[in-house]
């Protein structure tokens, strides 16, 4: 059978995999701690659990229009106003299969073969794949973690070029968890803004933030950001559903309008389900919200003492926001004998110390692992002793 090129050299998602793989050996018995993939491990509110039970016994069963329901749409387009004052109508928004589709979508509506698009490293590993599956050349540009994993608008500039479709911002990052603040989006938005370059603006982790706050989605920077803006939000994060696979695409009328037509023909809607989720979760109490985010803050500054206090590892920069952190292994990296980069280091944290950690290199991040820090405290604690515990035995 003939495999087509384009789907010969795509290689399945590292977080996806990482953690499916970690998954399986500690369901076959092995004693593993996992801290590889980026999903809360609270449950969905009471309120979304209920609204789905409610929908399968009562709701829609049949086919519904391609962008989701009108009222989750309507939900949206408030939820949006509400949350980051954008102000968009219920034919600029469309729901997919998570975030992912969404951002596939997005993509699918703006590249063609050989177009360039720009990268922020430390990147999630899904940008590359997606943009080079559509034919497109991603233009990595590099947040130095001497400046806090963020790009200067120098770099920006000098990466556009005749051929930049978009760029993908993700505020705040998986994985490195920096924040750009208000002023630093408006530069940047301007910029590209400057250059006629679209912006995807991945925005998932918006509701999780810790300081450096208030968030500025680059949409609503001015009338022409928001005409060259679309917004990728989802739910899997901010309400804990990642299994539901529900996500959102907000933008410009004639983008959408195209990305409609493309998710008619490739998935049709996400399923009704999961749309009755994400309506009772953009309507209902919003405290769940903030209960997770101070949950997620608390494990956060724990790690930043603890894994800081580890001879061997690094914190170079404390995360702002989302629930990663990219601890520095460098040195491990020179005191194992045949290891030759993060890779190597994440695998033998998983032979030695028994914690599943993604390597940094798929995120353009080498140098660094990542660590998911929504997992329990107790996970967290024990998952601490055993790093230092196994990279106490080298010594250094
Ligand atoms: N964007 C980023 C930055 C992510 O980390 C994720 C996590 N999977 C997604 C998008 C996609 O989220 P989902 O498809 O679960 O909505
Ligand atoms: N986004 C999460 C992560 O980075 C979930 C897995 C994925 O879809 O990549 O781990």
């Amino acid at each position: 059978m003939h495999i087509s090129n384009r789907l010969n050299s795509l290689k399945p998602s590292a977080t996806v995999a990482f953690t499916e793989k970690a998954r399986t050996l500690k369901q076959a018995g092995h004693d593993l701690i996992v801290l590889a993939a980026g999903e809360p491990d609270f449950a969905p509110p009471r309120h979304v659990r209920e609204a789905v039970a409610r929908e399968a016994f009562e709701g829609v069963t049949r086919y519904g229009p391609t962008p989701g329901s009108l009222e989750a749409r309507e939900a949206l387009v408030e939820y949006l106003e509400r949350t980051k004052g954008l102000h968009v109508s219920a034919n600029q928004v469309i729901f997919s299969n998570g975030a992912k589709q969404a951002l596939f979508n997005a993509l699918a509506a703006l590249i063609d073969p050989g177009d360039e698009v720009i990268v922020l490293a430390p990147y999630w590993v899904t940008y590359t794949a997606q943009v080079e599956l559509l034919g497109g050349i991603g233009r990595i540009v590099v947040g130095e973690s001497s400046r806090g994993f963020k790009v200067t608008p120098e770099q920006i500039r000098e990466a556009l070029t005749p051929k930049t479709r978009c760029i993908i911002f993700n505020n705040p990052s998986n994985p490195s968890g920096a924040f750009y603040t208000a002023d630093e989006v408006r530069e940047l938005t301007e910029i590209c803004v400057g250059a006629e370059c679209a912006i995807v603006s991945d925005e998932v982790y918006d509701m999780i933030i810790y300081e450096g706050g208030p968030y500025l989605s680059p949409a609503v920077v001015s009338d022409k950001a928001g005409e060259l803006t679309a917004v990728v939000g989802g739910f899997s994060k901010t309400y804990a559903m990642p299994g539901w696979r529900i996500g959102y695409l907000a933008g410009p009328e004639p983008w959408i309008k195209k990305v409609i037509a493309f998710q008619g023909q490739a998935t049709h809607h996400p399923s009704a389900l999961s749309q009755a989720a994400a309506l009772a979760a953009m309507t209902g109490d919003q405290q769940v919200v903030e209960e997770m985010r101070q949950e997620f803050r608390k494990r956060r500054d724990f790690l930043l003492d603890a894994i800081s206090g580890i001879p061997g590892l690094s914190v170079e920069v404390p995360p702002q926001g989302a629930f990663y952190l990219l601890v520095g292994v460098t040195e491990l990296v020179e005191a194992l004998p045949d290891a030759d980069g993060s890779n190597d280091v994440s695998l033998w944290l998983l032979e030695e110390a028994k914690v599943a950690l993604v390597p940094g290199d798929v995120f353009g991040a080498e140098g660094f692992v990542r660590v998911s820090y929504a997992a329990s405290m107790e996970d967290l604690e024990r998952a601490v002793q055993r790093l230092e515990e196994a990279v106490g035995k080298l010594g250094l």
